[in-house]
């Protein structure tokens, strides 16, 4: 299964609602990792809770500055999110102290914020007992170093995640990339002075895509819709956690099973999945 995931990172709310107009497009649902307006110096960024169809996710990305602040920053950022399942931290910060915090706050899983070179299957860990994490493959910012000229699908390594109904291969996204269709960091550094402003004319609305705006339509084009899930319908649906898990419980004891039959992809299954995901164009 493939979870699509976006960093808001106070993108104002014209350009998320520009790139959620893709997912919506093709009723492909997709997990937000929402920062706290509260803290958005541009005042353009605000909460998301009702903005978007309930078949997507909202889940946090807390700015931690160091270890100090993170319980009063998961504090205020579950105050506008109170049904989050889980987080992606902003800066990179995690670490015990963050995860058993989170756990206690009801939180079930974290995104590592690293891109893994191998397929990883999501793992529940047994301190904090039952807390769930996911690894990801892909990171549009990750791209923009390599500077292409266009972005296409071949650099996303979609492996025999694509057809497991237990392996979830999770793609990350920014909706400031995909928005401006960067494709270097020369742009990246191009379009920053202005990224809390959606400057249309500028974006992938206007331009013919080639950049990171190109590479997510191929993608959710060429993967078909049922194989993309929130990162929390399949915790849920893989039986991570409770389906009615109450916040704040103290730590489940029978969470502590990893999921069954998932499998690290060989390189021959990576070859045989991508040509299961991937829709055949000419029987279409
Ligand atoms: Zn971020």
């Amino acid at each position: 299964m493939f979870a699509v995931t976006l960093d808001i990172d106070w993108s104002p709310d014209p350009i998320v609602d520009a790139v959620m107009e893709l997912f919506e497009k093709k009723r492909v649902p997709v997990t937000l990792f929402c920062t706290n307006p509260d803290t958005d110096r541009s005042g353009n960024s605000s909460n998301l809770r009702g903005r978007y169809d309930e078949r997507h996710e909202l889940a946090l990305h807390p700015y931690f500055s160091d270890f100090a602040d993170h319980e009063a920053v998961l504090r205020d950022l579950l105050a506008h999110y109170p049904n989050a399942q889980g987080f992606q931290s902003h800066n990179g910060n995690t670490g015990w102290p963050i995860w058993s915090a989170a756990f206690r706050r009801g939180l079930k899983y974290e995104v590592d914020c690293r891109v893994f070179p191998v397929d990883v299957p999501p793992f529940v860990l047994g301190d904090p007992n039952g807390f769930c994490v996911f690894v990801s493959r892909f990171m549009d910012a990750n791209l923009l170093h390599q500077a292409y000229e266009r972005w296409s699908t071949d650099y996303v390594p979609l492996t025999c995640q694509a057809t497991s109904e237990t392996c979830l291969f999770v793609i990350k996204f920014h909706p400031n990339i995909v928005y401006y269709d960067m494709r270097s960091t020369s742009e990246y550094k191009q379009h920053k002075s202005y990224y809390h402003e959606p400057r249309e004319q500028l974006s992938f609305r206007r331009n013919v895509p080639r950049g990171a705006a190109k590479l997510l339509i191929d993608l959710l084009g060429s993967i078909e819709r049922d194989h993309f899930t929130t990162i929390s319908d399949f915790g849920r649906s893989r039986g991570l956690w409770p389906a009615a898990g109450r916040r704040g419980d103290a730590a489940p004891n029978d969470l502590l099973i990893p999921i069954r039959g998932s499998k690290v992809a060989s390189a021959e299954a990576d070859i045989g999945g991508r040509r299961a995901a991937i829709k055949r164009k000419t029987s279409r």
